[in-house]
This record gives C-alpha cells, structure tokens and sequence, in this order.
C-alpha cells in the first residue's frame, strides 16, 4: 500500500470509528451516552418536574383530584401536547420517552400520571389507527394550551383484568347508519368520565375472545358514554381512575380504529383458523410497558436520593446513620437495583422503536423489574427515614403508596412472568 493510500485508508478508519453521528452502516452504534437533544429534553423535563410538580404534590394527593392547574402548566411549556409526545416518540434510539418519564415522575407520580395518563389512549390510536383518525383524534386527546383536555384508554372491566380476553362490552354495527353501538361496563380507566377522548376496547364477536376485540374512539360529549363512580386510591390519588359506563352509546363507523375492511379482514383470518396479525389491547399494552416502567424507576429514585440525603444528615449513636454499613450497603443497593432496571427499560424501549422482536419478552422484563424495584426501593427507604418515613410529612411515604401500582397495573408482576416464561419456553405455561 503506498503511502498515500495508507493514509486514506486510516482516515477512514479513524472516521468510521468516530461514527459521526454515531451511524455505521448496521443503524446507531450501541452507546450509553446520551445525546445532546436527549440530555436537553431531560433537562426541561427535571425542571418541570422540580419547580412545579413536586411542590405541588403532597396537595394533590391530599386533594385526591385531578391537578388541572399543573396540566395547564405543562401545557403552557408545551410538554402537556401531542408535539411533544410526537418529539419524544421521534428519537429513533427509544429513550426519549423514557427519559421523559422518569423526570417527571421523580417530580411526583400522581400528578405525573394525570399528565402522562393520556398517552396511553394516544398509544393506541397512534398504533391502530389510520393516518386520518391519528390527524383528527390525537390533537383532540390533549385540547389546547388554554384549554387542556385529558384521554382515557378503557380495556379492563369489572370481570376481565388480568384476562382481558373476558371483556363483555360489546360493539354491533348498525350497517343502515353506518354506527357502531357500544353496551358494557368499563373498569379502572385512568381519566376515565373525565376525559374528551375515551378509546375503548369491545368485542365485536365474542366467540372469538381477544382475537375479537377492536378499538374505538368515542368523540367528546357522546350520549351514552357515562362514568361511573370514582374509586379512590392507595397512592397515585392525583390521578383520577373511574368506572366508565357504556348505555347505547352510538359512534360514527369512522371511529373503529383501522378500519372496518381491515377489522373484516382480520376477523375472516381468525375464523379461518389463521393467527390474528395482532389483538387491540396487548398491542397497546407491548408498546407502552417500557415507558411504564421508567415512570416506576423515576419513584425509586426520587426516594433513593432523598434517602441518601436524609441518611448523611441524620446522626444516632454520636455519627450519620449512613456510616453504619447496614444503611449505607441498603443505599447501595438501592443504586445498583434502580440502574440495572433504567438497562432493562432502556434496551426495551431502544427494541420496540427500532423493530427488534421481544423474543424473550424483554418489554414485560422492563416493567417487571422496575415496578418491583420502585417497591422494594421506596419501602427501604421509609426504613432509613425510621419514623418519619412513616409520616405524611416526609415524601417518602407518598411514594411507596404510589410505587405499588406498578407491580398491578398494565398487567400485574404475576402476568409479567407468565408472558416471560412463556416466551423463554415456548409452552403454555399456566
Ligand atoms: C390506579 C389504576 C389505574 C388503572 N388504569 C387503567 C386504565 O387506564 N385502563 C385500563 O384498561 N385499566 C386500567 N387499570 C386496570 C389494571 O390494568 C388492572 O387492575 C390489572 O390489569 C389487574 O387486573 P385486576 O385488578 O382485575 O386483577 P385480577 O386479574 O383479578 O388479578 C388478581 C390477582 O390474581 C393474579 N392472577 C390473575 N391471573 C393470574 C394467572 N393466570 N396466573 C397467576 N396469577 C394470576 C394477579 O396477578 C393478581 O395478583 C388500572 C388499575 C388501577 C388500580
């Protein structure tokens, strides 16, 4: 190789292994470094989240009531709007979105809910519906700056949680009018009676249980569509969670999310005895359990640093508490839980963006581990806090309460497992 030639070729080298903006020819090269535009958003999000969240928190969950002034704020800055989501969503590497709510639920996870509960209505007409029904509903989901409006996703009933493919609600179509007529009772809904825009899942044909369901959008002010009492809560009390009751309540064809050629479609496979492309609830649950979990992480580690503090500050015995190893090894392993579930999360959220298949269920791992973490975590830290963390006067308390929803919701730790340990085995694990 002549000289010049040498040269050139370990320029390129020396490019390719600079990576430019970190592309080789595979797609982005594996770092943890975050980018500039991610360490921006992280940093607007922490400061919502530290200068108008937390202050407010402990009110909120005292109130028990949906915290409209904080959603105006955030919806003032323009984090409480689909641009944002849709700027969060954009980041190609998946970890926008996580980063975001793991900000703002380190502020508090109540009012971090009554911001965030609406994207999973918007989850699920992003991934099932049309480019039409994205135009139209998902600005309607979030209203305007001056006047905010929430969305509420309906899946779980009184008698199908866990199995959702028990849900009744039922959804016939009436060809002469071209409606649909939805009948059933909702359960848990986040938002649900509160929000303009309700996605509900129902079954359009029964015998074919979760195979058979369909999403559908009901539009703000639809007769019909009622809520029903307000249940009220263990922790994540800023949140408002609601039974939702459907009486005839009729809804333009245009709103079954997709399409009634592609739900025809679908349906003609199933009775086929084809595999069904994909089933209305556990899309919008698969894509979502990443971005769950890091609102879980977001908890523990708002405890974990006030912990910390509390812990340097406090002496017994003539010396801090933290110099005693059995409150100093409990913070460090609070750390090291909290980091390796933020790995789990992030290569799951980096996975569903990028199109990698959750052969091992790698989305239920990452929310598994951190809803179990963000318990573990907030309860060792009422114990370093001793007393106080008992108390309602230290935050701590608060945060436990909420942490434990995430071991419930969006499938409990016991589904987590069955749908993990059915992945690595490829059985019917019962
Ligand atoms: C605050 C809050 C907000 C919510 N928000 C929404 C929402 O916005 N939209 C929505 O659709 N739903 C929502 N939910 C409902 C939530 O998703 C369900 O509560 C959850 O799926 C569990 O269902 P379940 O409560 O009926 O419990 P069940 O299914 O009755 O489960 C009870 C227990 O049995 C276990 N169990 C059940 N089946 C099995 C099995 N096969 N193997 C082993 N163990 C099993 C469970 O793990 C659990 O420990 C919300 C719930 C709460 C509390």
């Amino acid at each position: 190789m002549s000289d010049t030639a040498a040269v050139a070729e370990a320029e390129k080298l020396v490019e390719e292994a600079a990576g430019g903006a970190g592309e080789t020819s595979d797609g982005p090269r594996f770092t943890l470094e975050l980018n500039q535009d991610q360490k921006d958003i992280r940093e607007w999000v922490h400061g919502f989240a530290e200068g108008v969240v937390r202050p407010a928190a402990e009110e909120w969950d005292e109130r028990e009531e949906t915290p409209w002034p904080v959603i105006q704020e955030a919806a003032k800055i323009g984090l409480y709007s689909f641009e944002a989501l849709g700027q969060f969503w954009a980041d190609e590497t998946g970890l926008t979105l996580p980063i975001a709510n793991e900000e703002l639920f380190w502020g508090d996870a109540g009012i971090g809910m009554a911001i965030m509960g609406t994207s999973l209505a918007v989850a699920a007409i992003f991934g099932q519906g049309t480019p039409e029904q994205m135009g139209e509903w998902i600005p309607q989901c979030f209203g305007t700056a001056e006047d905010p409006k929430v969305a509420a996703f309906c899946a779980s009933e009184p008698d199908a949680g866990s199995d959702v493919s028990a849900i009744r609600t039922s959804a016939k179509y009436d060809e002469a009018k071209d409606e649909w007529v939805l009948n059933g009772q909702k359960a848990w809904a986040t938002n649900g009676g509160i929000a303009d825009v309700h996605v509900v899942i129902a079954s359009v044909d029964r015998e074919l249980g979760s195979r058979g369901h369909a999403a559908f959008v009901i539009p703000p002010g639809t007769e019909g569509c009622e809520q029903g009492t307000k249940v009220k809560k263990h922790g994540l009390r800023a949140s408002h969670t609601a039974d939702v009751h459907l009486d005839d309540c009729r809804v333009p064809g245009a709103c079954l999310l997709g399409g009634k050629e592609k739900l025809d479609e679908r349906l003609a496979r199933v009775r086929e005895g084809k595999r069904a492309k994909s089933q209305a609830a556990m899309q919008t649950f698969e894509a979502s359990r990443p971005t769950v979990g890091a609102q879980a992480i977001g908890i523990a580690r708002a405890a974990y640093e006030y912990a910390l503090e509390y812990a340097k500050e406090r002496e017994q015995f003539g010396k801090a508490i933290i110099e005693n190893q059995a409150i100093a090894f409990a913070l460090a392993d609070m750390k090291m839980e909290i980091d390796a579930a933020r790995l789990l999360v992030w290569r799951a959220a980096w996975m569903g963006r990028s199109g990698h298949r959750f052969e091992n269920a790698e989305g239920s791992m990452s929310k598994l581990k951190a809803g179990e973490v963000a318990v573990w975590a907030t309860e060792r830290a009422i114990q370093i806090l001793g007393g106080n963390g008992y108390t309602r006067e230290f935050p701590v308390e608060r945060m436990h309460r909420d942490a434990k929803i995430y071991t419930i919701f969006e499938g409990t730790s016991e589904i987590q497992r069955l749908v993990i340990s059915r992945a690595i085995s490829g059985m019917q694990i019962r």
